[in-house]
């Protein structure tokens, strides 16, 4: 059977073919109510093309890398940490995460946070802050009231 070019699109941000998958392994690292979905991933083609979801209220991992991101937010609101200055972002909006830049998304509490996401198909392991960089990372009021480590109470 030939593979069609065309995944059509499905209703909820799904993709025929395209799997919902766990966005990483559990307790690999701190993250909250976020799936992935792979949409390219060529053999002839050096990048990538995910599409993640977080639900209201989630939050991808406080994470650096040497590997960038270039992300397009598909649907929703919310914000994110890009280095030291957390943005707020919704539908279209273009963000690019730079070398070594701490990251994390977040989903606004009353509105999900989907977004594309281009990165190298071969790519560095992401590193967690360690308790220096965290408290680096909490000297910034606007940073420190935001960031997630999964430590928080979930009140
Ligand atoms: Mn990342």
């Amino acid at each position: 059977m030939t593979d069609s070019p065309i995944r059509k699109a499905q209703p909820g941000f799904r993709w025929e073919r395209v799997d919902l998958a766990r966005y990483k392994q559990e307790g690999s690292a701190p993250f909250r109510d976020i799936t992935r979905q792979v949409l390219f991933h060529e053999h002839d083609l050096p990048c990538e093309w995910r599409y993640f979801e977080i639900a209201p209220g989630g939050y991808s991992t406080l994470e650096r890398h040497r590997h960038a991101h270039a992300v397009m937010i598909l649907r929703g609101r919310g914000r994110c940490l890009v280095g030291d200055q957390v943005h707020a972002v919704s539908a279209h909006d273009l963000v690019r995460v730079p070398p070594l830049a701490w990251h994390q998304f977040r989903a606004d509490a009353d509105s999900p946070l989907g977004f594309l996401c281009l990165v190298d198909k071969d790519r560095d392991r992401p590193q967690l802050p360690d308790p220096q960089e965290l408290a680096a990372l909490r000297r910034t009021p606007q940073v420190g009231a935001f960031i997630r480590t999964g430590d928080e109470s979930r009140g």
